[in-house]
């Protein structure tokens, strides 16, 4: 992921409070493979209030993908692998724990309908869920296993995920005034849960760029700012495009 200009916050990114304490914020957080982090971005009830869907949906929809780059990492560090969590196999009908041998590197990460700001859809109800293969490799053989998609157990705590890693990216590039950002911060704090209008898939689908494990671009969409995010590009998923906010 290429590097972005750090913007200095003088205040919460979600709370916009200042002179309270803060810790820094991962763009995408590290379990991810996420690397960049805004310094004093967040305090400490905002952490807490944004890191929860988050969490879940670390510990759901991307516990393939995570386990696989933390079985690379222990590999770089010639450490032996530790406790796996339970997945399904294709092919299988209860879940077990693979040895990182034959831990499965297919996993599916879902794709939505277009964010519904940028189609005045209006929705509050998650879009048509498909699913899309993806694959990582890590350098060795290994049975093709693929893991079951898992359920979207939670659809509106996954699109929440996606639009604070969105968002964060926005700030870091662009600054907290980047454009009105109320809507956005108003979802990342509960105060609406309709992630959906801004979160989606563009239509027609745009390809990503293997060469990264993630990337993004921070882009003027008609009358919004937007963010494009490959999430996993390297490994054969399509990109989300998440609405900021009102450029006015
Ligand atoms: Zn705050």
């Amino acid at each position: 992921m290429r590097l972005v200009r750090h913007a200095p916050l003088a205040r919460c990114m979600y709370c916009l409070a200042e002179g309270v304490p803060r810790t820094e914020e991962h763009l995408i957080p590290h379990a991810l493979g996420g690397r960049l982090t805004l310094r004093d971005a967040v305090c400490e009830p905002c952490r807490r209030i944004t890191g929860r869907r988050e969490q879940a949906t670390l510990d759901g929809e991307f516990v393939v993908p995570r386990t696989l780059l933390a079985l690379k990492r222990r590999r770089a560090r010639a450490q032996g692998p530790s406790r796996l969590p339970l997945v399904t196999i294709e092919g299988e009908h209860t879940p077990s724990a693979p040895t990182p041998a034959m831990f499965p590197r297919g996993f599916s990460l879902p794709t939505f309908e277009p964010a519904a700001l940028l189609t005045n859809a209006g929705r509050r109800t998650p879009p048509r869920i498909e699913f899309v293969d993806c694959h990582l490799n890590l350098g060795t053989p290994a049975r093709q296993a693929r893991a079951i998609a898992p359920p979207l157990a939670d659809p509106h705590a996954y699109a929440h995920s996606i639009a604070k890693w969105a968002y964060a990216l926005a700030v870091a590039e662009r600054g907290l005034a980047c454009c009105d950002t109320q809507a956005m911060r108003d979802l990342m704090l509960g105060r609406r849960d309709d992630p959906f209008a801004f979160v989606g898939t563009p239509s027609p689908r745009a390809g990503a760029s293997r060469e990264w494990l993630h990337h993004h671009s921070v882009h003027e969409r008609g009358p919004w700012l937007a963010v494009t995010l490959a999430l996993f590009a390297s490994a054969g998923m399509t990109p989300y495009e998440v609405v900021i906010g009102g450029l006015g």
